[in-house]
């Protein structure tokens, strides 16, 4: 992988990618693409954006499992299954390729999205 690519795996550089909506939610303009860009805040250990997406109503208070889980996992591809929109929710389906303590390792959500405020949340999973 060149080391420029947005490690969503889009092929575009990652400031035309995640990185973009990483400094701006609002680029956002369709669930996959804040959960592209969430899933490559975990790759680049930006725990500040997954936070920030995270719904208010749902967002954990304690940051310290999930920076945790995020310092042993490398990051190693993501495959979104399918991905829609209905007006003010989305849904995404994907799943995410991780090593942890030299094992490969899936995570798979169905995940949910809420548009409010101007911009996608993360809400919460289904599966
Ligand atoms: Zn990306």
């Amino acid at each position: 992988m060149k080391k420029n690519l947005c490690p969503c795996g889009s092929n575009l550089k990652a400031k035309d990618c995640c990185a973009a909506v990483h400094l701006n939610p609002k680029l956002a303009r369709h669930p996959e693409q804040l959960m592209r860009a969430r899933y490559s805040a975990h790759a680049m250990n930006n725990l500040n954006f997954i936070m920030a997406s995270w719904h208010p109503t749902t967002r954990p208070q304690d940051t310290g499992p999930i920076q945790q889980w995020n310092d042993e996992c490398t990051w190693l591809a993501l495959n979104v299954a399918q991905s829609r929109k209905l007006g003010s929710k989305g849904v995404v389906e994907f799943v995410a390729l991780y090593r942890q303590a030299g094992q490969l390792k899936q995570h798979h959500e169905v995940a949910n999205f809420k548009f409010e405020k101007g911009q996608w949340w993360y809400l919460d999973r289904s599966d």
